[in-house]
């Protein structure tokens, strides 16, 4: 094993530059969701590459149904929602392991860029503060270079430095880069794991950073508010009524309700930290959230509109039930509803994530721990999150132990401008990725 390691490690460290070249290839396809185009194209490369490393390659579009249910229509999503499975094939095939990365990123902020966000460029230094890993390798910019193309990019070129070097290994494994994570992976790696496309006996989801171990994370519903008025002249309100008069009273109450019960409503998961943000305000247990995330309605100051929607994040601690949370949210508004007879209106729901814990006594995850020790000499906790992330097909429909981890921490701007990851960081996790295959099929 040791004398595997050195190779693969020294691999890895030459073909920094080819990395990096295929990171930027893959930044400069635009897959961000919503409306989430260009799918199938970047899957199309990924496969060629796949391919070249040996292994059994499909790509899978979810079918109608998986679109409905991950609410195609109410969210603008365009395209076919297309999906890469990549099958290497050990010796004996058992076990099997499931590594995951998503190729969907972000939405890209139409200003407040200082780099191109489609463009991959590379710098020795970062303004936005260093990674703690960095050792000189510099920066790589452009949405989803942390979140998750570099992690396809570590996936990828682990298995490349094992098959190039000849390194045999016994178990299979599967990768997969699926569609649609950041808007909840139903017809992602949603609908590999609920057709039983995907099936293993380990899993790990490459995504998140490399601050933490990724064990818990919130679930979390999407609903649609819609409020019905009547419409009028603008200054004969009097006589219509206004849509968003009565979405502004259901705000009111939604907003006591998140701050009042649903703060309170929390969840200690032993063994595993939350991030220190959280932990400075207060928050130091999974705890149930909601977040009014858009807001729509009117044509203009002199018509009394009769149409407002919005779109409701409610994140969900373990325990909670979709029906229950569902059932609660329809009696806040039923609450405003008995103030209130000219109140009209429909929830519907978008999509559906659950949450997961996975126990940090876990025998696989201490393994883990131990090869992100071995590779970058820090032991890493374990982390919970409140955002939700695909693991969860792994650990609730796979039924597999799992943990999450990726490329990126305070430095790198996930989800907001200026997106970047440090290129040391990619090949560690390269490293670890490769470890990890070779631990689990050799
Ligand atoms: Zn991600």
């Amino acid at each position: 094993m040791s004398e595997s390691k050195k190779r693969v490690f020294s691999y890895i460290e030459e073909y920094r530059d080819q990395m990096i070249r295929l990171l930027r290839k893959l930044v400069r396809i635009d897959t961000q969701v919503p409306p989430g185009l260009n799918y199938d194209l970047i899957c199309d490369v990924l496969a060629d590459k796949f391919s070249e490393l040996g292994c059994e390659v499909k790509i899978h579009n979810a079918t109608e149904k998986y679109l409905k249910l991950s609410g195609a229509e109410l969210m603008g999503l365009e395209g076919p929602r297309s999906n890469v499975v990549a099958r290497y094939r050990g010796k004996t095939g058992r076990p099997i392991l499931h590594i995951s990365a998503h190729i969907d990123t972000a939405a890209i902020q139409e200003e407040g860029w200082t780099v191109d966000p489609l463009g991959g460029a590379v710098t020795e230094d970062n303004p936005y503060g260093r990674s703690a890993y960095d050792r000189g390798g510099g920066y790589v910019w452009g949405r989803g270079v942390s979140d998750d193309k570099g992690e396809i990019v570590s996936m990828i070129y682990a298995l490349q430095a094992i098959h190039e070097l000849g390194i045999t290994l016994d178990g299979d494994l599967i990768l997969t880069c699926n569609c649609d994570e950041e808007i909840g992976g139903v017809a992602g790696l949603g609908y590999l794991m609920r057709e039983g496309i995907v099936k293993a006996d380990y899993g790990a989801q490459w995504d998140g950073g490399l601050t933490g171990i990724g064990l818990a994370a919130q679930g979390r519903t999407r609903f649609l508010v819609r409020t019905l008025g009547k419409s009028y002249h603008g200054q004969l309100p009097v006589l219509g009524v206004n849509a968003i008069e009565k979405m502004s009273k259901i705000n009111v109450a939604l907003t006591d309700y998140w701050r009042n019960v649903l703060l309170k409503r929390q969840k200690a998961v032993p063994g595993i930290v939350l991030p220190d943000a959280l932990k400075e305000v207060g928050v130091d247990k999974l705890t149930a959230m909601l977040n009014i995330g858009t807001i729509s309605g009117g044509v203009q100051g002199a018509t009394v509109p009769d149409r407002c929607e919005e779109e409701v994040l409610r994140g969900m601690i373990p325990g909670e039930t979709f029906e229950d949370v569902k059932d609660e949210f329809t009696s806040v508004i039923e609450g405003v509803k008995a103030t209130d007879a000219d109140l009209e209106y429909e929830v519907e729901v978008i999509n559906v994530r659950e949450g997961y814990v996975v126990s940090p006594e876990h025998p696989y995850v201490l393994e883990a721990r131990d090869i992100v020790r071995e590779v970058t000499g820090t032991e890493l906790p374990f982390t919970g999150t409140l955002a939700s992330t695909d693991m969860n097909y792994q650990v609730n429909d796979g039924g597999m132990p799992c943990f999450n981890l990726g490329v990126g921490g305070p430095y790198s701007n996930g989800h907001k401008q200026d997106e970047s990851a440090s290129i040391d960081e990619i090949v560690d996790l390269t490293k670890i990725a490769a470890l990890l295959y070779m631990k689990k099929l050799e």
